[in-house]
């Protein structure tokens, strides 16, 4: 294994913090959550130099731009999706794979999208190396992805402007949609539960500030 990919007990206690800091202090209650969070070694997503950053509550950039997210972030988006083993999950915004990763952990099938060229080659080959095996799409994910649809839930990882419509077509009924939804500098986290094809409940959340998510049926 390459020095990249090695998990000192240094990174695992400091994973170990982190993830009690999230249930004790920012009331992540989720326990398969947290037991995913507890197994990703989020450094793995960083340079070398950086490792003393990874078990930060922080958001970093990842390059092009972008950021992975901050960890209670993941943490917050991962409990609203209730995952369950065998749930078919379109993610919108791979970026680092950090919040893909927790998503496999939690047993589903992951198809996610990533409109940036550099951020999804690099993605699509380090996941893989590390045992992780999502579908990867490069593409403007904010149209969702119609080959592959329908899902059971979407996930999008970016601020987005309004709820795209093409987004709730492709949940399958039962099925639900975690999208931050606002304007460029803050966002009201929004679930979206597809009771019938024309019924929806919606429900607005916490606000977030995410990176905007770019594309036809967004910014
Ligand atoms: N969850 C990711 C992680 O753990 O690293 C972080 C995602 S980052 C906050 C948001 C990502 O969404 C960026 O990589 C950005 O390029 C991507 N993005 C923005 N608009 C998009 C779109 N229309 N389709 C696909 N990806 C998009």
């Amino acid at each position: 294994m390459s020095d990249s990919f090695i998990d000192n007990y240094k990174e695992q206690g400091a994973r170990k913090k982190l993830i009690e800091y999230l249930k004790t202090e920012r009331n992540i209650t989720d326990e398969p959550v947290l037991q995913a969070m507890l197994k990703v070694p989020r450094h793995y997503f960083f340079a070398k130099t950086f490792w003393n950053q990874a078990y930060k509550d922080i958001a970093f950039p990842i390059g092009e731009g972008q950021t992975i997210s901050q960890p209670f972030t993941v943490a917050y988006q991962s409990q609203l999706l209730n995952v369950k083993n065998g749930d078919k999950i379109l993610e919108i915004g791979t970026g680092s794979g950090y919040q893909t990763c927790i998503l496999l952990e939690l047993g589903a099938e992951v198809y996610t999208i990533e409109r940036i060229v550099n951020i999804y080659e690099r993605t699509k080959n380090v996941l893989p190396k590390l045992g992780y095996n999502a579908h990867f799409i490069c593409g403007d994910g904010s149209k969702g992805l119609y080959e592959h649809a329908p899902y059971d839930k979407i996930l999008v990882t970016a601020g987005a402007p309004f709820i795209p419509d093409v987004l709730l077509k492709q949940l399958k009924r039962g099925g639900l949609l975690v999208i931050p939804v606002g304007d460029p500098n803050k966002q009201q986290m929004t679930t979206i539960l597809k009771i019938t094809d024309t019924e929806f409940e919606k429900i607005t959340l916490d606000t977030f500030r995410f990176v905007p998510l770019v594309g036809d049926q967004a910014w």
